[in-house]
């Protein structure tokens, strides 16, 4: 194989990926390379959830809008399966309600609308809690199979843009221009480092420097219960871990209320996500503990109470769990993403927000931008 490229990309999750497409467009010789032989990290274990509404005004939602876009391109030219679309945020509470209703009149809500309990009950086949006062749908949202997504965008890297991929191979060191692996030496003008939570492997001085930690995430997988939601569904206690809706006035009066009544979910950083496979799985989660390395162990108390909220919402919906994991990813305290020059053309690079699938492509495009 050649050993020198315009552009060596380490990493194939979404990042990594996103990076390899942005570089390819500007008609770059790119390498990625990466110690797996197929995908496993962060962004096969996602919700698949490309999410615009409610990411935080400005720069983050801005990515998001683009993501959307190069998504919805990319999807359409590899025959990736876009499996829901839009998104819709349910309210059960008098302050969730006037939360979403708030929202929906912002400059971040355009394009939303505000559902009745009704308009959502015959749009999901009757299958929510009574208790729900209110809804939120979005139009912007995409959802994709994360397992068959992320394969499938490198089979269409490959064919298409040209990009070549080298698997099962380490990165070791780095310097300006090399990259040193587990199968030699390859050589590039530009490299972008997409390594998720083991970044820090290879720069240990940005994870110290920027206090970086990992967050760990528990996810279940339930058999098809015979129902079919159009739309992924989030709950209230979404409202107030998404800093689009949280960083309003009138999410105050929400967290109180959230944590006098669940206050063992939030010490979990539970919220509730579902969404639903082409095959009618759905898949819940999560919740959220943050530490120095990813837990390997599964709680059971979690799992119980992702199961019991997601019971809550749809109490009449019957189904099994039949797959658990967890998944992490690198979380900073400021900063929803980086791309530090730690050597001449070398870039650390990280999306620090749990949102890499809703920002990377339009960070990714910005990050080629400014170093090419
Ligand atoms: C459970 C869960 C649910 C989530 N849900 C969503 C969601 O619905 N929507 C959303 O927008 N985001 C979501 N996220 C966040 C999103 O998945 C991450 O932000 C994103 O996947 C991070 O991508 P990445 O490419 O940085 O990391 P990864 O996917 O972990 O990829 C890093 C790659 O680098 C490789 N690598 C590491 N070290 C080396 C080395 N030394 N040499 C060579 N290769 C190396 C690894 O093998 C790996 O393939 C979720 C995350 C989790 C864990």
């Amino acid at each position: 194989m050649n050993k020198h490229f315009d552009v060596i990309v380490a990493g194939m999750g979404i990042v990594g990926m996103a990076h390899a497409y942005a570089a390819a467009r500007k008609g770059m010789r790119v390498l990625v390379v990466d110690t797996d032989h197929q995908a496993s990290g962060a962004s096969v274990r996602n919700f698949g959830f490309i999410t615009v509404t409610g990411q935080e005004e400005g720069k983050p939602w801005q990515y998001a809008r683009r993501s959307v876009d190069i998504w919805r391109s990319v999807a359409r030219q590899a025959s990736i399966q876009i499996d829901q679309t839009g998104a819709c945020f349910v309210a059960k509470c008098k302050e969730s309600s006037d939360l979403l209703q708030a929202y929906a009149r912002s400059k971040s809500g355009e394009d939303c609308s505000i559902l009745g309990k009704n308009e959502l009950q015959d749009m999901c086949g009757g299958n929510f809690s009574e208790e729900i006062e209110k809804a939120l749908y979005s139009p912007h949202e995409l959802r994709v199979n994360p397992r068959e997504a992320i394969p499938t965008m490198r089979q269409w890297l490959t064919h298409h843009l040209g990009v070549a991929f080298q698997t099962s191979t380490h990165v070791n060191r780095i310097g300006k221009g090399r990259v040193e692996t587990t199968q030699g030496t390859l050589h590039a003008e530009r490299i972008y480092l997409c390594m998720g939570d083991r970044l820090g492997e290879i720069c240990p001085e940005i994870w110290q420097k920027r206090k970086l930690q990992i967050c760990s995430l528990q996810m279940l997988k339930l058999s098809p219960p015979g129902i079919r939601l159009p739309f992924p569904v989030l709950s209230d206690l979404s409202l107030i871990r998404y800093p689009g809706f949280a960083d309003m006035q009138e999410a105050k009066a929400l967290s109180d209320v959230m944590e006098r009544k669940f206050a063992v979910h939030l010490k979990h950083g539970i919220h509730l996500i579902i969404v639903q496979d082409q095959d009618g799985s759905l898949i819940i989660g999560d919740s959220h503990a943050y530490g120095d390395q990813a837990l390997p162990f599964q709680s059971e108390q979690v799992d119980k109470l992702l199961l019991s909220t997601f019971r809550a919402l749809l109490p009449g919906v019957e189904a099994e769990v039949c797959e658990r994991w967890m998944g992490s990813y690198v979380c900073a305290k400021d900063g929803i993403a980086f791309s530090e020059e730690i050597n001449e053309g070398v870039y650390a690079i990280e999306i620090t927000t749990g949102a890499g699938m809703s920002l990377a492509f339009g960070f990714a495009e910005e990050v080629l931008n400014h170093s090419i």
